[in-house]
């Protein structure tokens, strides 16, 4: 269990630490809160199970630090583990800089802070993504990765589309994973239900339909080292779109005339200076050939083949497995596990590529 502690450094701290003390502690970390603060010290038994320790100006032994929240009134103690700050702005301050620590910069607006007035710090969420990222091996720093994720959606009226059933959550989890790594990560996104990762590296880029798609992906495909194909397109686009409700009209049937939606995945592959190219692919029979069909004819370095027949994977569950295939035919599962892991794994097979 890796060791965190955790120095709230300024009233906020109130307000703000046993959101980021249970989200540590959901994250798997063991933590130690370091506080003089007497009103403070009753919490910090119940919730971390033992006494605060005093505020010195050397903290060793810990696998991370994080102040938070900060405030510069304070000084910046000395440490050997990853050192992250999160200040405290209140009245539209800047974060300051601070040598040898990673300062978190808030993503929100200045937020009611009861009688402390308004003021902003990261969020216990980013706060924890940066201890979780300053743990992990940056084996992705330096290289973008351009994903696409969630469904598309195909208007056929003000209220009609065509769409499927995808949550966006198997890309999400690759976004979160890579940035995590280092990687900094092009998310072309349809309308999903899973949330973008709030996170530095991860820039957000939304689109609606197919064609949508298609135009972000060429846009930025330039960028990427690695193209991560792996949202829902719509295969059908209804032929026109009509600006009023079609109306039910007096016959029991009603035919909507459709055509292909690009596919981007092909398209990607065919372009002269392709990225290292992963594809997905759902199957729910003979995976394996379909799968090398699909790898040869879009082009593709490697071919992520999702059996949405066997339980716990494909269309909004949490957990996922995967079989992995690559050009020489040589396939490697990744066996029934979170999405989170599953990514990992799938980023750990692209590494093994010299990308
Ligand atoms: O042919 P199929 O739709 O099964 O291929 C799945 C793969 O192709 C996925 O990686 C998906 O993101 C991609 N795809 C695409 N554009 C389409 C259809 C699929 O990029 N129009």
């Amino acid at each position: 269990m890796k060791s965190v502690l955790l120095i709230p450094a300024t009233s906020a701290a109130f307000l703000h630490t046993p959101g980021t003390v249970a989200l540590l502690q959901e994250s798997g970390f063991d933590v130690t809160i370091a506080t003089d603060a007497e009103a403070f010290a009753e919490y910090v038994r119940i919730a971390t199970g033992k006494p605060p320790v005093p505020w010195t100006d050397e903290f060793h032994g810990y696998d991370a630090v994080l102040m938070a929240p900060f405030s510069s009134d304070y000084g910046v103690p000395g440490t050997d583990a990853p050192l992250i700050v999160a200040p405290f702005l209140s009245g539209g301050a800047a974060a300051p800089s601070i040598d040898g620590a990673t300062v978190l910069v808030p993503d929100g607006p200045d937020a009611p802070m009861g009688r402390l007035g308004s003021g902003r710090v990261a969020s216990p969420e980013q706060c924890v993504e940066a201890v979780v990222t300053a743990l992990t091996p940056q084996d992705f720093a330096g290289r973008t990765i351009l994903l696409t994720a969630g469904p598309t959606i195909e208007d056929a009226d003000p209220a009609r589309f065509i769409s499927n059933r995808s949550t966006g959550r198997m890309g999400v989890a690759i976004a979160a994973m890579a940035a995590r790594r280092g990687a900094k990560v092009i998310l072309v996104h349809g309308p999903m239900l899973a949330p973008v990762p709030k996170v530095q590296n991860v820039v957000p880029v939304a689109v609606r339909s197919a064609e949508q798609m298609q135009e972000a992906v060429l846009a930025h495909i330039g960028k990427a080292d690695v193209a991560i194909l792996c949202a829902a397109v719509a295969d059908f686009a209804p032929d026109s779109y009509s600006e009023e409700k079609i109306k039910k009209g007096k016959s029991q049937h009603f035919t909507l005339q459709m055509h292909r939606t690009p596919d981007i995945l092909a398209t990607v592959g065919a372009l002269p200076n392709k990225p290292f190219l992963v594809g997905f692919a759902a199957e729910s029979n003979d995976i394996r050939n379909n799968a090398l069909d699909k790898l040869r004819r879009k082009n593709c370095d490697m071919l992520c083949a999702n059996d949405i027949l066997a339980p716990g994977c494909g269309f909004a569950t949490d957990t996922n497995s995967l079989l992995v295939f690559t050009r020489d035919g040589a396939c490697t599962e990744i066996p029934l596990a979170s999405k989170a892991d599953v990514a990992n794994a799938m980023l750990d097979l692209v590494l093994t590529y010299n990308i």
